[in-house]
């Protein structure tokens, strides 16, 4: 661990925050925060949080980055993102350990979080160059129409513990090749993951000669974070956690008209169709559930299964729950690692107790598994009859409620009876019923597949989802938009002055 832990400057104890390459620093008013491996209970190291002081300064200095860094050519700061892709590429064994390390995801998971960086990094280079706007025509003689896209400003970005790296990733890639300067504020759980990335980002910033870009904040919610929600001085806060503390946030920031992006929870279903590929599926559903312990926002939480296959799809995933190897997530051959933190098994035996009393029948699993760490447990599987009001809660752990249907009516019906819409799939081989899936009446979720799981998306499209989920959306696509400010510019290139909708006005 200690060899780990150097290559990545993890000291026993860190400052909680930075500005860039000279910039970090030590509070004296800061409290410390330890963080721990949730596979041993063992602390890693600890951390100086920021303090109200500590917060200033950094704001002060993202707001004087932002004057300079937004009239830097749009391409020569995709050239700093590159650079950033260039050296996770070169830390992404490392920095994919200790995500698995502190969070406890299984090594692979911990490498691809990293790739998703590495992705998203050449994903903003080539934005970068293509930060289109549209041009129109007038109506007016002489006249020439078009939008353009304004760097915004320093962007909030607030990170979940469940993908400690690449959300900030998601977010500062993209805020980067738009101009903006950012703050992260990480979750506690997994700061020495933020430290990490930071000193990599401080690397490429001090190769470009940049302070006050790329800033850090650890400190606690509701001393950093507040202050973010309510600063002025930060137009966007990009926000990545639950639907309660989302509410909050979007209250917040809505009262002083800033803007938000919400990525909160997901209640994700898959629909399994009579015709379905059962071995797909059932592999589908293993990585869905079982993977990263059931604590990704897109994990699968249930299936609604038709009745004529119900009984062989449960004797399927029996057998594929029977072969999850549990254990240290850096151990070779390790499916499912430990929850990341004992409240969170807590909470998954509160919700296990509530749906047995909602008439819920424990298909396979169900037990803590004291002997091998605080946070392990088994992966569960929970028969339900019907979708109950604990089924319709997000319970960030691996229980995958199974719930069959008769028509394809119904089975949408279900799938939709929840307050999230973050991820959704059908695995089905009738292109009818795909079809129907994926159309306006069909999945109400911000993310809909076919015989592709509810988790593991690409960079390529806009993430999120709706409803509950807050709406917005992340990553790929026209994301970057909400990034910027948009300015419709009117020229009229003539010796007149026509007025729009021909109105004359004292002429
Ligand atoms: P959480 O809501 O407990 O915390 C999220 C962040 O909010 C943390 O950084 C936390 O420190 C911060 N916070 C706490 N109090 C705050 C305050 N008063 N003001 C501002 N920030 C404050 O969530 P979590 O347990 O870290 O993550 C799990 C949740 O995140 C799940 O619901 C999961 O579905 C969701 N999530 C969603 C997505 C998505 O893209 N939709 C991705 C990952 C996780």
């Amino acid at each position: 661990m200690k060899a780990l832990l150097d290559k990545l400057k993890i000291e026993p104890v860190n400052p909680g925050a930075c500005t860039g390459p000279d910039g970090w620093i030590s509070d004296p008013e800061g409290k410390p925060l330890v963080s721990y491996n949730p596979a041993t209970g063992e602390p890693i190291a600890s951390i100086t949080q920021a303090s109200a002081t500590t917060y200033e300064a950094v704001l002060r200095q993202a707001a004087g980055a932002f004057r300079t860094w937004q009239t830097v050519p749009a391409p020569q700061r995709g050239a700093v993102v590159r650079d950033l892709g260039t050296i996770l590429r070169e830390y992404q064994a490392p920095l994919g350990e200790l995500v698995s390390l502190e969070m406890g995801k299984i090594r692979p998971e911990g490498l691809g979080e990293v790739q998703e960086m590495i992705d998203i990094c050449d994903f903003a280079v080539g934005l970068s160059r293509q930060l289109y706007g549209v041009t129109t025509h007038s109506e007016r003689p002489g006249h020439r129409m078009y939008e353009q896209w304004h760097p915004l400003g320093i962007v909030g970005i607030i990170t979940a513990f469940n993908f400690p790296t690449a959300v900030w990733s998601w977010n500062a890639a993209i805020a980067a090749a738009c101009g903006d300067t950012m703050v992260w504020k990480p979750a506690s759980a997994v700061p020495l993951c933020a430290i990490a990335v930071q000193h990599l980002v401080n690397q490429v910033a001090g190769d470009h000669h940049l302070n006050g870009v790329f800033n850090l904040l650890v400190g606690s919610g509701s001393v950093i974070g507040e202050r973010m929600l309510n600063d002025t001085r930060v137009p966007l806060i990009s926000f990545t956690g639950s639907v309660s503390m989302g509410r909050h946030v979007a209250e917040t920031v809505a009262r002083r008209l800033g803007r938000t992006i919400l990525e909160l929870g997901g209640n994700n279903g898959i629909i399994v169709t009579e015709d379905a590929d059962l071995a797909l599926v059932t592999r589908a559903i293993l990585f869905g559930a079982v993977g990263t312990a059931g604590q990704r926002c897109t994990s699968t939480r249930r299936i609604i299964v038709h009745k004529s296959i119900a009984a062989d799809l449960t004797e399927r995933l029996k057998r594929a729950y029977a072969q999850v190897t549990i254990g240290n997530p850096l151990d070779d051959g390790i499916l499912m690692g430990p929850l990341v933190e004992e409240q969170a098994v807590t909470d998954m035996f509160a919700a296990l107790e509530r749906v047995k009393q909602e008439g819920g029948e424990i298909v396979t699993g169900g037990s803590r598994l004291p002997d091998k760490g605080p946070c392990f447990v088994e992966p569960t599987i929970v028969k339900m009859p019907r979708q109950t009001s604990m089924v319709c809660e997000e319970t960030f752990a691996p229980i995958l409620y199974l719930m069959e249907y008769g028509t394809l009516d119904e089975a949408i019906a279900i799938h939709n009876g929840v307050p999230q819409g973050l991820s959704s799939a059908m695995f089905t081989t009738n292109l009818l019923s795909s079809e129907r899936f994926l159309s306006a009446t069909g999945s109400d979720a911000g993310m809909a597949n076919i015989n592709v799981g509810t988790s593991g998306a690409e960079i390529g499209l806009g993430f999120g989802g709706e409803k509950e989920t807050g709406g917005g959306r992340e990553s790929g696509s026209d994301a970057w938009k909400v990034y910027m400010r948009r300015q419709s510019n009117v020229i009229n290139w003539s010796r007149d002055l026509p007025l729009a909708q021909g109105i004359k006005f004292g002429d």
